[in-house]
């Protein structure tokens, strides 16, 4: 345990800002990039929304008890609109529920998934998840799934054949 705050200790001053003054926090960055690899290979624009949120971050005070933590949600202000992306700390303790519980944030925000797609169906964007381990075998399918099943995706494929017209 100790060793685990002394980690979360020295991670906190390695959080880094950017240009734009959006906190993104150095342990989410790589997942992030790796995310935002992917809306460039569907096309979906996220300069703009990148820049509205005041900070992407791991956090320690979210509810984590053993009957059920939460581990990352976006925040909003008082309007109603979204100002961070956290991520519970606890969902470090394993690699692959951190890269499950970032994408399916980042999914919430910025492929504009407003509810999920189901209960509990081993999707990343499934209210809740038994088994992360199912998904992160399954990594390249699922990304597919969370991609073109996205409303920000099928938005753009409407746009798309609207202009065609
Ligand atoms: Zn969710």
């Amino acid at each position: 345990m100790k060793k685990i705050i002394l980690i979360s200790i020295l991670c906190l001053f390695a959080s880094i800002g950017n240009a734009q003054n959006t906190s993104i926090d150095g342990r989410l960055k790589p997942l992030l990039e790796d995310f935002f690899k992917q809306c460039d290979n569907y096309g979906i624009a996220y300069h703009e929304k990148l820049f509205k949120l005041k900070k992407i971050a791991v956090v320690e005070d979210l509810k984590t008890s053993p009957n059920g933590s939460i581990l990352g949600m976006l925040q909003r202000d008082k309007d109603g609109v979204v100002e961070n992306i956290v991520v519970n700390w606890v969902a470090m303790l394993d690699t692959e529920i951190l890269k499950v519980v970032a994408f399916h944030e980042f999914g919430h925000y910025f492929l504009e998934y407003s509810e999920h797609t189901c209960n509990d169906c081993g999707t990343i964007m499934a209210r809740v998840n038994s088994s992360y381990f199912i998904i992160a075998n399954d990594w390249d399918n699922q990304l597919k799934i969370l991609f073109k099943q996205s409303p920000a995706y099928k938005n753009k494929l409407n746009t798309v054949v609207s202009t065609a017209y």
